[in-house]
């Protein structure tokens, strides 16, 4: 059954003026949330929605707004800052909410002038990370970047056999995830030089984003009891853009035999804006294995996620380097691709993670990997781009690249496009590069 419904309606208009930009990511049809207060203020923080360039802060429109008893009800942990509690509503729940707010801000609604108040600019507004985010995941979904990145690991091997089969997955670390806005302290570790005998602990010198999206989920399931394919698009909340920092030369050291461990958890930025399973529905497309590849097992393989268990996202990597910064050059963009591409779905790697019965909470955040496009200058991470360090890129300004430097800000960028359906896009997520510690 297909959820799309008058929130999608690409004619729909807001009487938020710069909701109706052509080019913006937050049109009516949107309506992600985030976490902010006011810049440089102390209030406690609440939840908001973007629209347009503004923000409809929650917790004021909780006390402003007319709203019917069960919308409030809905209202009241976002206006306390706590979006966990909304995201572990059931989805007829958080539908309802979301139809609610449609209503508010659309042109001509008798809420204008009561939640007109309500607004704050976005660029008066400091966005913290969006909820409480107890464990992150992150899959390995991107099967070009799987390829080439095990060509330059494994040269004979770059596909382990598993890949086809399994939604390939690493715990990761929840408390250095960071919001677009921040920095990134260069790591130290442990390296192996080149031709070397023994490691050092230096600086990081291949520093590293990767481009991906992350999904965040709604209502968890008990300890014990997998999730089934069937269920899994009512499990799911939303999605952000993703930029899981790698240092490459301490990953290369370490990373056999248990996997990422200290190359990643140093930090990770997502967006603040989470993009809900709603506003993605008009962009879900077909999904399959190639039919000379190993078909999905039956528990995570379903009709639906046949029919719609992929999404036509598009996805940028953009660039500043601090000489561009310096003289006021705007970013260039280093790539695009389309989440498109991934290997698995959303809800196979959901379902997936709760097969074993291990039990996922809401607000839990699930990376799907880094999404690079088949083409050679469609990678996702520097590490692709430069062909493992072996080639430099050219920037337009002469500057050249092929691990991040210092004062590089990397920003991700991704939309929605499908014909018959207004663009949405995910706002941005970049974090600027600061040096390491002295050691
Ligand atoms: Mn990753």
């Amino acid at each position: 059954m297909s959820l799309i419904d008058h929130t999608h309606r690409p004619d729909a208009l807001s009487w938020v003026a710069s909701a109706n930009a052509a080019d913006t990511d937050f049109p009516i049809q949107n309506l992600p949330y985030g976490l902010f207060r006011r810049a440089g203020s102390n209030e406690s923080a609440r939840v908001g929605i973007a629209i347009g360039e503004q923000i409809l802060d929650l917790k004021l429109a909780a006390a402003a707004g007319k709203w019917s008893s069960a919308v409030q009800v809905l209202l009241q942990p976002l206006a306390d800052g706590d979006l966990n509690t909304f995201m572990a509503q059931p989805s007829a729940q958080r539908r309802l909410l979301r139809h609610a707010i449609f209503e508010a801000l659309l042109e001509g609604s008798k809420q204008q002038a009561a939640l007109s108040a309500c607004l704050l600019p976005q660029a008066a507004a400091q966005m913290a990370v969006p909820c409480r985010i107890g464990d992150y995941t992150d899959f390995y979904t991107g099967i070009y970047h799987a390829t080439t990145v095990g060509k330059l690991f494994r040269p004979d091997n770059p596909l382990l056999p598993n890949y086809k089969w399994v939604p390939i997955g690493y715990h990761g670390r929840s408390s250095s995830i960071g919001v677009s806005g921040g920095t990134v302290r260069r790591p130290l570790g442990q390296l192996m030089p080149p031709g070397a005998e023994a490691p050092v602990r230096a600086a990081c010198k291949r520093l590293d984003h990767e481009l991906e999206l992350g999904l965040f989920v709604a209502g968890g399931n008990a300890l014990g009891e997998p999730i089934a394919m069937e269920d899994a698009d009512e499990h799911m909340f939303g999605v952000t853009l993703l930029n899981d920092w790698s240092a490459r030369d301490m990953q290369g050291w370490e990373y056999q035999p248990l996997g990422p461990f200290l190359a990643k958890n140093f930090a990770t930025t997502i967006s603040p804006w989470i993009v809900s399973m709603d506003a993605l529905e008009p962009f879900r497309t077909a999904f399959a294995h190639p039919e000379s590849d190993p078909q999905p097992l039956p528990y995570i393989d379903s009709a639906k996620n046949r029919a719609e268990g992929g999404y036509q996202i598009e996805l940028e990597v953009w660039l500043q380097t601090e000489a561009m910064r310096a003289k006021g050059e705007s970013a260039t963009r280093l790539m695009r691709s389309n989440f498109k591409h991934a290997y698995w779905t959303l809800a196979q790697m959901l379902t997936h993670h709760a097969s074993n019965g291990c039990n996922l909470q809401p607000g839990d955040l699930l990376g799907t990997g880094t999404q690079s496009g088949p083409e050679a200058n469609e990678g996702g991470s520097m590490l692709e781009l430069s062909n493992g360090g072996k080639q430099v890129l050219t920037l337009p300004n002469g500057e050249t690249r092929s691990f991040l430097l210092d004062g590089d800000a990397v920003g991700l960028r991704a939309y929605a496009v499908h014909e018959g359906a207004r663009r949405i896009g995910f706002g941005e997520c970049v974090a600027t590069i600061v040096p390491a510690p002295s050691l």
